[in-house]
This record gives structure tokens, C-alpha cells and sequence, in this order.
């Protein structure tokens, strides 16, 4: 079924832009528009901007523009449908489909994206009623009470318990009317024997997308044999890499304090919650990734690392930060169990260390884990202890290792002067000369295999349009660009300035533009009216320049404020220097054929009379005289 295009034109003018990208990107106000951290390229300024009344965003660092619609499109990696009615959900609008009908057409032909997640949201609650209510889940939730885990906890995450009996899973389900083909497709059932679960006699960890809907899940083993942990498989709705362990709950307070816990398992983020550590989250049964960074950044400044005490937490921490830093993230690294030990000494004594957030609450409860876990130190801090722990700095040997091991941090640095600081940092910290660092850096950086290269890593290609040639400016450009953001002029446009009064092509390329939609899709066409002041730029329309430098151009013109004038004088006023400048080229037209003619002094057939091109040329004189007077 298709939406009906009024539908979306309806949506394009009634949505929040600034609340549909907010959600991507931090925005902030500044000169009547929003700029944030361009999330299609790394970035340290904002060059990235929102118009909330045309609804368009522009990227000043990489050219990258276009509606809102497509915004989210790039970013959530949908179709265009699927981000209208993405869209058109989150802004309250219902769609209307074509043949007529609403959100119940759309019921009609569910998408399978929608199929699955009503599926796991079916699965979740079944697994967390046996978790809660059944004898069988007595022991998993004896177990997460055991790891002083609250029942408001248990509630809020939906853990859940799934069952012993193998066969039970797929019998539920397809009693359920869900279709073989729909539950291959589930990643809830081994690949090689579509009946058998992947997930039996585990406690069970709902992961949720954005929006809190249940996309997949984590499953600790309580007894019998098989991995200790256990995840989804990537499926159609959901993508590890493009997804973090509770981050639905944690978004609020992550974009109010713009900073994010990372931990390394579930059981230690719901730990860091209860302790009322809400902006924590943790990667999905994988190491930490670059998109899980990119996706952070969309409203974090920094990043709180909480990894295991363990060599493998530490190590996976160092990991952790260069992966957070090369994205812009500056990180903090949180050391709990340290800090117990410090806070808690005598008590200490008689436990085991604990190796996470997970243990600290169970022994020592969620007071005394929030407070450790508070108490960070900067990452390069982390990164000199860890070097000399495992070197001896003392030794010319140690220096060089210790060196090396701190390179990839100075490597991360956005800029070469921040990449100078931290290189002084390093050599001031493992006492060698300053330029003989450098020296050796300039070699490890040559050598760094795969590694980011020395100096190149500022701009950060990533998903730049080709701009092709930039466009050069001039007023007929201008004029038309004018328009095409004022779209609901245009109706008005095309009877005050006929196309072949311009002259440059850029500016036909717009004028073509804006007349075919206008013929095809405006809505003032058919009916008469005109859209409302804040009517979003259509995406059709955006769509009909097929140029994408002269697209760029409208879009960054627009962005820099360019229009930001009242639009009818904006009009006005450019349609008379067109105009001015048509009569002015024509009037010397006339001038050389006049003088052509009398230096002939004879009469050519075809050409036109001596009178007819005086009277033309007092014409000319007439009209640009008006136009002058109407404009001063
Ligand atoms: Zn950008």
C-alpha cells in the first residue's frame, strides 16, 4: 500500500525537525537556527545545521543536505517509506494510504520489521511472566536476587526466564498463528534445525532498539552445559553494532548529563542503574565498536568506561578508549574496585576483590557502588598507570615500550596541535627528550599497519556526496534558490519572471525544476491554495535537481542564512534585477543592431525596421526607468 502523497506533504509541514534530528544529533540554538556535530563526518565544531521551518539540515564540513526525511532515512538506514511512517509515528500524524484508510491500511500490509518486533515483544512478556510467576523460574530469579538485584529492577529491564523444555518455544509460537518462514527469519531458533531454540533454561535479557521495543536477546546460562552467555543473532530489525544494551533507559539522563557509563555485561549496567547510574549502557555480548561510538556521540560528550577488573576488562578497556576517542568522545575511566578498596578497606578485607559493578552491588550494595563508580580518572592518567605497570620506565628499553604503547592514544588526536600536546604528554611522563618522541612517532605512525596515518585523519570522507565542482554564485542563482526554499511562492514566481528572461543555466535548472513539480506534485496546483508559512521543502521537489552540486548550492545558501530575509521582498526585489538586467542586455542588443544597420545603411529582408527597433528601445527605456523608481 502506498502513502498518499498528501499524507507525507501533511507530515513534511506538521512535523518538528528539530525534534525528529535531536534525536540523533545534540542541537543547539544559535541565530535562529540549530547546529550540532555533523554525524556524517568527525567533526569537532558544529558545522551542522538545522532549519526547523523548511525542515532541512546542511553539513557546511561535507556538503552532506537534504530534508529531514532523508535524514533520517541515512541514518536509521530506512527506505523512504519506512522513514515517513518512522517519522510520521514519533510526530502523531496519522498516515493515510492510498484507496483511502489510515493506520488500519497500514495493519493491512504490516511490514515484516513490524511482524517481528510484535513478535518479540509477544516473546519478551511470556519470558518475564515465567521469570516472575511460573515454579520453573524460581531459580533464575533466585539467582538475580542473589546478586542483590531489586524487583524494580527486574520489572524495568523485563528479564525473563526461558524455559527448559526445548520444544515449547516454536509450539508457543506457531499455536500464535506465526508463520514457519516469519520464525526462521526471528533469530530465535537455530539456523540448522528450525524447531530448536537457541535460548532454553537461561535467564533472559530483553535488548531493546531506541524506542524500547524488544529487538533481540542476551541469555546467561543458570545450569547444564553451553556458553556462559549467549546472544540474537543480527536479524532484520536488529544490528549489534547500531544497538547498545539498555539504552532506551539510559538516553534521558545521557542527554542531560552528556555523558555516558559504559560497562562491559547486562548484569553490570542493570547493577550501575539500580545504583542510580541510569546513562549507563554496554555493547551487545561483542567488543565496543566504532558505530557504538558514533552512535554515542550523538548526544554524549564523554564517555565513562566500567570494565572488569580483570586483564581482559583492562585490556578491552584500552581498546574501548581509542575507539571512543577517535570519534570525538572524551573518556573517563572508572575504576570501582579501587575505589572500594580505598572507601572500604577494612570491610574489603575478608571478600575477594570484586571484578565489577555486578559484584560491588551484591556485596557491598548500590550506595557505596554509585559512589565508586563517580569517582573517574582522565584516560591518559589510566593509560600512564597501565604503562607503568607494564614497563619499567626506568629502563631505555621500558621508555621505548611504554612509548608505543601510549602511541595509538596520540594518535587519536583530532588535530596536530592536540596531537603535539599529547605527544609532549607522553615524553614528559616517561622522561624522554620531547623531539626524540616525535622523532620516534613520525616512524610508528609511517609503520602503524592499517593503522590511522600521521596527519591525515582531520576530515573523514564518510558519506560525502560527491559535490562535484562547487557553483558560483550570481543574482539569477540566487533568485532561483530563493524560490525553490520559498516554495509556496513559486505559484506566484511564474507570472511575475518567464524562463527566458535568465541566462545562467544553474538558475534554469531550478526554474525546470520547480515547474515540473508544480505541474506534477504542488498541491496548490489542483486545489488553489497555498501551503502554510512553515510548509517543509518537499523532498520531491529537492529531488528534481539533478545536479547535486547546484543542489548543494540551494542547501548551503540556505543554511548560511542567505534567505533569511522576508522571502516576498527576497522575490520581489530579485525578480527586478533579473528583469533589469534582461532589459538592459536586450537594450544593447538593439544598440549594436542600430548601429549595424545605419553603418550598412541599407536594408536587409528579415531584419527588422529601423522604427521597429527605435520604438523597442523606447520601450526598454520606459520599463527599466519603472523598475528603477519601484525599487528605490
Ligand atoms: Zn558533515
Amino acid at each position: 500500500m502506498r502513502i498518499a502523497e498528501a499524507s507525507i506533504r501533511e507530515l513534511n509541514n506538521r512535523l518538528d525537525a528539530v525534534a525528529v534530528v535531536a534525536e540523533y544529533v545534540k542541537l543547539e540554538k544559535r541565530s535562529g537556527r540549530y547546529w550540532g556535530a555533523c554525524p556524517f563526518h568527525h567533526e569537532k565544531t558544529p558545522s551542522f545545521t538545522v532549519d526547523p521551518d523548511r525542515k532541512l539540515f546542511y553539513c557546511f564540513g561535507c556538503n552532506k543536505g537534504g530534508t529531514v526525511i532523508d535524514f533520517v532515512m541515512e541514518m536509521d538506514k530506512l527506505s523512504y517509506p519506512e522513514a515517513v511512517v518512522l517519522i510520521a509515528k514519533k510526530s502523531g500524524v496519522e498516515l493515510i494510504y492510498e484507496g483511502g484508510g489510515g493506520e488500519r491500511a497500514e495493519r493491512a500490509g504490516p511490514s515484516r520489521k513490524d511482524d517481528l518486533k510484535g513478535l518479540y515483544k509477544r516473546i519478551a512478556g511470556s519470558f518475564h511472566y515465567m521469570l516472575m510467576e511460573t515454579a520453573e523460574g524460581d531459580a533464575a530469579k533466585r539467582y538475580v536476587r542473589d546478586r542483590g538485584v531489586s524487583p524494580a529492577m527486574m520489572e524495568r529491564f523485563r528479564l525473563g526466564y526461558a524455559p527448559r523444555d526445548r520444544s515449547w518455544l516454536y509450539r508457543f509460537l506457531s499455536g500464535k498463528g506465526y508463520s514457519a518462514e516469519l520464525l526462521a527469519a526471528s533469530g530465535l531458533f537455530s539456523r540448522n534445525y528450525p524447531q530448536s531454540p537457541l535460548f532454553s533454561s537461561r535467564l533472559m535479557f530483553p535488548v531493546t532498539d531506541r524506542n524500547g521495543e524488544v529487538i533481540a536477546f542476551g541469555g546467561r546460562l543458570l545450569d547444564g552445559e553451553g556458553a556462559k552467555y549467549l546472544n540474537s543473532p543480527e536479524t532484520e530489525i536488529y544490528r549489534k553494532g547500531e544497538t547498545l544494551f539498555a539504552l532506551d533507559g539510559a538516553l534521558p539522563e545521557i542527554r542531560a548529563s552528556k555523558t555516558v557509563y559504559l560497562a562491559e555485561g547486562y548484569m553490570d549496567v542493570i547493577a550501575l542503574h539500580q545504583a542510580e547510574v541510569t546513562n549507563a549502557v554496554a555493547p551487545l555480548g561483542t567488543a565496543f565498536t566504532e558505530s557504538q561510538a558514533k552512535l554515542l556521540k550523538r548526544w554524549a560528550d564523554t564517555v565513562c568506561l566500567v570494565f572488569d577488573a580483570d586483564d581482559a576488562g583492562q585490556n578491552a578497556m584500552v581498546k574501548a578508549i581509542l575507539v571512543c576517542r577517535k570519534n570525538g568522545l572524551a573518556v573517563r575511566a572508572a575504576l570501582p574496585s579501587r575505589a572500594l578498596a580505598r572507601e572500604n578497606a577494612a570491610g574489603f578485607a575478608g571478600n575477594a576483590a570484586p571484578k565489577d559493578s555486578a559484584d560491588i552491588l551484591k556485596n557491598f550494595g548500590p550506595d557505596l557502588l554509585k559512589k565508586c563508580v563517580k569517582n573517574t580518572i582522565l584516560d591518559f592518567d589510566y593509560l600512564v598507570e597501565r604503562a607503568r605497570s607494564g614497563y619499567n620506565m626506568a629502563s631505555p628499553e621500558g621508555k621505548a615500550g611504554a612509548a608505543l604503547f601510549l602511541f595509538p592514544w596520540a594518535e587519536t588526536a583530532n588535530s596536530d596541535i592536540a596531537r603535539e600536546a599529547c605527544l609532549d604528554q607522553i615524553a614528559d611522563v616517561i622522561g624522554a627528550g620531547r623531539e626524540d618522541l616525535r622523532a620516534d612517532f613520525r616512524r610508528y605512525a609511517r609503520d602503524a599497519a592499517g593503522g590511522v596515518r600521521y596527519g591525515d585523519n582531520a576530515g573523514g570522507a564518510a558519506g560525502n556526496v560527491g559535490a562535484g565542482r562547487p557553483v558560483e554564485t550570481n543574482y539569477e542563482l540566487f533568485l532561483l534558490a530563493a524560490v525553490f526554499v520559498n516554495h509556496r511562492l513559486y505559484a506566484k514566481f511564474r507570472s511575475l519572471l518567464p524562463m527566458d528572461e535568465l541566462e545562467d543555466p544553474g538558475a534554469k535548472e531550478l526554474y525546470i525544476a520547480l515547474e515540473e513539480w508544480w505541474r506534477n506534485d504542488a498541491a496548490e496546483a489542483e486545489t488553489g491554495t497555498e501551503p502554510p508559512e512553515s510548509a517543509g521543502l518537499p523532498r520531491e521537489l529537492l529531488d528534481r535537481i539533478g545536479s547535486v552540486s547546484l543542489r548543494n548550492y540551494v542547501l548551503e545558501q540556505h543554511a548560511r542564512g542567505a534567505f533569511s530575509g522576508n522571502p516576498g521582498t527576497l522575490m520581489a526585489d530579485g525578480v527586478r534585477k533579473v528583469r533589469e538586467a534582461s532589459l538592459v542586455r536586450r537594450q544593447k542588443e538593439i544598440v549594436i543592431e542600430l548601429r549595424t544597420q545605419r553603418g550598412e545603411g541599407v536594408m536587409v529582408p528579415g531584419r527588422r525596421s529601423l522604427a521597429d527597433l527605435l520604438a523597442e528601445k523606447l520601450h526598454l527605456d520606459e520599463e527599466l526607468k519603472k523598475l528603477k523608481e519601484k525599487g528605490a
